[in-house]
């Protein structure tokens, strides 16, 4: 491994679902600095991989090669994480991967918003995670001040012209009502009219607590946030 290669903690090799309407191989970018009460890839949190599925390539030159081997055969790839965002490597990986004739998709938190920013032109589409209130992102994330990097990420998605979704994951001992009604109002301000909704998942998740907590959507707040956002879907909970 190059001193400055993307470091990888695994991967997907093929995905129906991660970057919509292409066939995609997903790349789970180390390290997070984030800490989600509900992440359910907590391994992924360091910056240096401690396991790594067997199966998959473990250096981004092994990344590489295997999507040499894969050109026709996927429409693209998704760098995820953890936070991709998080490696300054990041914009030089995706500019070999888009060399290799893939499309490109990120699913981030936005927590880097200058780096989000510059890799934004090189975006096919990007999944973007609205995490609570922009006031209340700490109480979620851990972490101070992640709400206004946020904000600042959603502005700079929705002025790029790139396809998005904006995706918050619900527990509501996490986000109460009042919570979704305020990001349903936000994101009516910022003229967004889809909005995805995902229950939260116990798969993975290292917070007992939570995972032991009730957690579904009731339907009718559901209806009562498309009075504000038009569109939007409700991933259950498997
Ligand atoms: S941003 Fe994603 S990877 Fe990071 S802690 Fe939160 S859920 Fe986990």
């Amino acid at each position: 491994m190059k001193r400055n290669d993307l470091v990888l903690g695994g991967m997907t090799p093929l995905s129906t679902l991660d970057f919509p309407g292409r066939l995609s191989a997903v790349l789970y970018a180390q390290g997070c600095p984030l800490r989600c009460r509900y992440c359910h890839n907590p391994e992924l949190w360091p910056m240096r991989a401690t396991t790594q599925q067997t199966s998959a390539p473990r250096t981004w030159t092994e990344a590489v090669a295997w999507l040499h081997r894969r050109r026709g055969l996927l429409d693209g790839v998704v760098f995820s994480g953890g936070e991709a965002t998080a490696q300054p490597a990041l914009a030089d990986a995706m500019m070999q991967v888009r060399a290799l004739g893939f499309q490109i998709a990120l699913h981030t938190a936005g927590i880097y918003p200058k780096r989000l920013e510059q890799i934004l032109p090189m975006l096919d589409w990007i999944g973007l995670d609205i995490k609570a209130p922009f006031d209340r992102y700490a109480d979620v994330t851990g972490v101070p001040g992640s709400g206004d990097k946020a904000r600042s990420s959603l502005a700079a998605v929705l002025s790029s012209g790139v396809e998005y979704e904006l995706r918050t994951t619900v527990h509501s001992h996490l986000l109460t009502a009042d919570d979704l009604l305020h990001i349903a109002k936000t994101l009516q301000s910022y003229g967004v009219r889809r909005w995805a909704l995902q229950e939260f998942r116990t798969q993975g998740c290292g917070d007992a607590e939570l995972s032991k907590l009730p957690s579904a959507l009731d339907p009718a707040l559901v209806s009562r946030l498309r009075e504000w956002v038009p569109d939007i879907a409700v991933r259950v909970a498997a």
